[in-house]
């Protein structure tokens, strides 16, 4: 990855920048009538975020980043000591100065938030199966989806969103796609854990502590092991460590540990696009770290696609043909 972004020229740096921010533009005027239509709303809070740092010098070097923001409307404001313990009581003193966004969005439980989308589309008349998809294949007329066991569906098109696996089902077009896994772990501690009345990011560390409908979730790591590796849950007690040691009073009993994968591509872009193999096949796959904050703007793209209209924003640059 750190390779592919040295090899990059400004010009394509500042292409790539130009997608993900409209993508993110796309996805957050999207999320809200979608989350109305699904009648999953009352699932969407917005109740901040607070990005911590430990030094003016680390407050600095984050200013950049908070300029793009601002250029796209986002409201924040940044706060010393005595501004976080307002926003947020309990934290160590090691953080001296903070940045807090207000209208941050979140899902009370992204669990939760699937299976009601799952049932709204049992609802609208959708059918969910489960099988191990191995292989697609073109035919006249369609796409056959081929699965473990020898079953055969086939459809008029076909989207191919297995997150960190689409890769493997591509190869069966002929598209050898460089998709990595960032691996993330979790505890979600029960909901007395601690007073969490923002989310709190430890930029610094790579986590953040997040309160859910269904308790306090302390959460990241970035873990480059593919997709084979079994997971090493000692990641999840180190976050929880130094989650204790930053908010003093956590209580770390009663967790349950989680590991997922983050799929990933080099350019930190998803792909989505047709296949080159058949235009029936229509790749959405690769958002990293993203997925759920792109998915009401991805979903857009991908209805649109599959029906035949223009795409409200340029896409070319997200082409799984890219690399
Ligand atoms: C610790 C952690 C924290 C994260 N936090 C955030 C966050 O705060 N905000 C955010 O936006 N994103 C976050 N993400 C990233 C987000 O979870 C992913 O980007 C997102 O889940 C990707 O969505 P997806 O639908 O592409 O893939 P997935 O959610 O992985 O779904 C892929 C589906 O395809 C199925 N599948 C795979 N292979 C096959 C096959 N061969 N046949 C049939 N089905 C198959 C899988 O079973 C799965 O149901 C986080 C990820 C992790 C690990």
């Amino acid at each position: 990855m750190f390779r592919f972004w040295r090899a990059c020229t400004p010009e394509q740096v500042a292409k790539s920048t130009t997608v993900q921010t409209a993508l993110m533009d796309l996805s957050k005027a999207e999320l809200e009538p979608f989350l109305q239509r699904t009648g999953t709303i009352p699932m969407l809070r917005k109740d901040g975020n607070l990005q911590v740092y430990e030094s003016q010098a680390e407050l600095k070097a984050s200013l950049p980043g908070w300029k793009v923001r601002e250029a796209h409307g986002i409201e924040f404001h940044h706060v010393d000591a005595s501004g976080m313990a307002g926003i947020q009581p309990g934290l160590d003193a090691r953080f001296t100065h903070g940045t807090f966004t207000p209208g941050w969005y979140s899902i009370a439980d992204p669990k939760l938030y699937t299976l009601a989308l799952a049932d709204y589309f049992r609802s609208q008349g959708g059918i969910l199966e489960r099988t191990n998809v191995t292989a697609l294949r073109p035919v006249e007329g369609g796409v056959e989806v081929l699965s473990e066991g020898g079953e055969i569906r086939r459809g008029l098109q076909v989207v191919l969103s297995a997150g960190a696996f689409s890769h493997r089902i591509a190869r069966s077009l002929g598209e050898r796609i460089p998709l990595e896994t960032e691996r993330g772990y979790n505890t979600t501690l029960p909901a007395d854990a601690f007073d969490l009345r923002t989310q709190v990011t430890f930029g610094g560390h790579g986590f953040v502590v997040t309160r859910l409908s269904t308790g306090i979730r302390v959460g990241g790591a970035v873990e480059l092991g593919g997709l084979d590796l079994p997971p090493n849950f000692r990641r999840s007690e180190a976050m929880l460590k130094k989650a204790k040691d930053f908010l003093p009073r956590l209580k770390t009993q009663g967790g349950t540990q989680w590991f997922g994968f983050r799929p990933s591509l080099p350019d930190s872009l998803p792909a989505i696009g047709r296949a080159r193999a058949t235009p029936r096949v229509i790749h959405a796959f690769g958002h990293g770290h993203l997925g759920l904050t792109q998915s009401a703007g991805t979903a857009r793209l991908v209805a649109d696609l599959l029906t035949g209209k223009t795409p409200p924003i340029d896409i070319t640059s997200l082409s799984p043909q890219r690399f």
